[in-house]
């Protein structure tokens, strides 16, 4: 079983296209939809009174929701987001913490044993503290974002220390070791602790570091990008999921996650919000595989 700890959102995303206001996202959210076509996925965070009972529906289809609480008195993390013509750049309006500032995760008994836990981009002084709940996780891989850095890298570090990989993206890894090279900020991820870090590129793919090795990956082609908001998180959410299948983890698997996190954060773009990875089906991601291995293979 995995578990994943993070946001779950009310998101309003403005586009020059189109804007999408206070719709279903979070870290969490993208991360799990995403982890629960390939592993039975529950999730722990907390959203406010204000949060739409056909969310909660649409998340209980998908995922085990025991481990959410429902807030009577704070509103839902609510984050406002613009992005301009180029579509990888991406402006913060408004990040309004709500529930999520006084937060103490509990986790039902049922999730103790995880043996996969993914810590979705959240406070990371949280994400320590729920790391302490579970009994001996066999995998444990967090990501973060410019927010947490900017506002408690020091946790950031002791957070990183704690799990056994990471998945970052370019900016925000560069922000965090205020360096200009990816190579260099894959390389002073592992420093900190864990076994493989995997830094996220957008449109210009990804990059692992294992083992002493960087292994590069194109991201899947998308002609017709709606929105890129949860890519990254639909890309840490396959990532750990397609790995919690595997019976171990060396390059071979790490490569193949990676390809699977592009897979679902290629659909994600597709569409705004979590529109389209929620209408996707087991077929659709082996389509894409053996289209993206065809795509690959000289
Ligand atoms: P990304 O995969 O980076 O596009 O993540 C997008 C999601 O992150 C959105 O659905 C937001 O609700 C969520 N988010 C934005 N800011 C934060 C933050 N500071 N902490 C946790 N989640 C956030």
């Amino acid at each position: 079983m995995l578990t994943v700890f993070g946001t779950i959102a009310l998101d309003t995303t403005r586009t020059p296209f189109h804007t999408v206001e206070r719709t279903l996202g979070g870290t969490a959210t993208f991360a799990s939809i995403s982890a629960s076509n390939y592993v039975s996925t529950s999730i722990v965070g907390i959203v406010g009174h204000d949060f739409p009972a056909s969310y909660l529906e649409l998340l209980k289809n998908r995922v085990d929701i025991r481990g959410l609480t429902i807030s009577q008195i704070g509103k839902t993390f609510h984050y406002d987001s613009s992005f301009g013509y180029d579509l990888s750049k991406r402006t913060t309006n408004k990040t309004e913490l709500n529930v999520i500032s006084n937060y103490q995760s509990t986790i039902p008994e049922e999730y103790v044993d995880s043996e996969y836990v993914y810590l979705a981009n959240n406070d990371p002084l949280q994400n320590l503290n729920v790391l302490k709940l579970f009994s001996k996780p066999k995998l444990i891989i967090c990501d973060t974002m410019d927010f947490w850095i900017m506002n408690g890298r020091d946790e950031v570090i002791k957070m990183i220390n704690k799990v056994d990989g990471i998945i970052l993206n370019e900016s925000e890894a560069k922000l965090l070791f205020k360096e200009s090279d990816i190579f260099t900020c894959a390389r002073l991820l592992s420093s900190i602790g864990p076994t493989f870090a995997v830094i996220n590129k957008g449109g210009n793919g990804s990059l692992l570091f294992y083992d002493d090795e960087f292994y590069p990956l194109p991201a899947y082609p998308i002609e017709i990008i709606r929105d890129p908001t949860g890519a990254g998180d639909s890309f840490g959410g396959a990532f750990i999921g397609y790995l919690s299948q595997q019976e171990k983890l060396d390059s071979k698997s790490l490569k193949n996650a990676m390809m699977h996190g592009n897979i679902m954060g290629s659909f994600a773009i597709e569409d705004y919000g979590i529109e389209k990875l929620i209408n996707i089906n087991a077929d659709d991601i082996k389509n894409r595989y053996e289209k993206y291995k065809e795509i690959l293979s000289f």
